[in-house]
């Protein structure tokens, strides 16, 4: 027994997915197809998929932003949890990759529950902003370049309603952050938000060792 979160073995992590994971056989299928793509380790893991499908359940949410969808499987599993009127607006600017991730969303009958928008997503949110659609967002997951995280976060936060949720992914940074001596522009992006983060008293926060680190992040009402 431990008062500190264990260290994941590969046998333990097997065995957390063992009794633990429930994915769909689209979600598996779009793991297995991304498992051949060469940025496969772009992909959330997929007890985070399940992680942010219950927090999407738990906080009733049924407006969501996805800033960073890759293949598609972040998205396919928050959609698969919303009621069959949510929406989430989903921010790329890579083609290539969103077609597989049209593909499935199609397959798993939730395409039209995902709005996505080609652009690079600092001008996406701000059109929301312009749109007038501040505090109207109850989710939001931010996986896409590191260096804009912090802009990411200010516009994410001014969109989400007051008791909304922001998930910010790769927090930890396999491990990186800690190496004073790693100077590059990502991990210094990573760390200062996570500084930010925690004096800012707009949020209720938490960072949660789960795939590469997410923090979660409550707009305080
Ligand atoms: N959430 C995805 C999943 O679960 O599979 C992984 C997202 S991947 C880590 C990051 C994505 O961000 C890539 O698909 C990339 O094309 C996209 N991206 C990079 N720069 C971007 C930008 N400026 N605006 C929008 N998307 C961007
Ligand atoms: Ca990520």
């Amino acid at each position: 027994m431990s008062n500190r979160t264990i260290q994941m073995t590969d046998e333990v992590y097997d065995y957390l997915l063992d009794v633990s994971l429930r994915e769909s056989p689209v979600l598996a299928e779009l793991r297995e197809v991304t498992a051949k793509h060469p940025m496969v380790g772009m992909q959330i893991s997929p007890e985070q998929g399940q992680f942010m499908a219950l927090l999407v359940r738990l906080i009733g949410a049924r407006r969501c932003l996805e800033i960073g969808v890759f293949t598609g499987y972040s998205s396919l599993a928050v959609a698969s949890a919303l009621p069959h009127d949510g929406k989430i607006i989903a921010c790329d600017v890579n083609e290539e990759f969103t077609a597989i991730a049209k593909k499935f969303w199609d397959k798993a009958g939730v395409a039209k529950k995902i709005d996505l928008r080609l652009a690079p997503a600092t001008d996406t949110l701000d059109q929301l902003l312009r749109d007038g659609r501040a505090g109207g967002f109850d989710f939001a997951f931010i996986d896409a370049d590191k260096t804009s995280y912090e802009g990411y976060y200010e516009r994410c936060l001014e969109l989400l309603r007051p008791g909304g949720l922001m998930a910010i992914d790769n927090v930890l940074w396999s491990g990186s952050l800690v190496d004073e001596r790693n100077q590059d522009p990502d991990c210094n992006a990573l760390r200062s938000l996570n500084r930010r983060l925690y004096s800012d008293e707009r949020v209720d926060l938490s960072m949660v060792p789960i795939g590469d680190g997410l923090t979660l992040a409550r707009k305080r009402p």
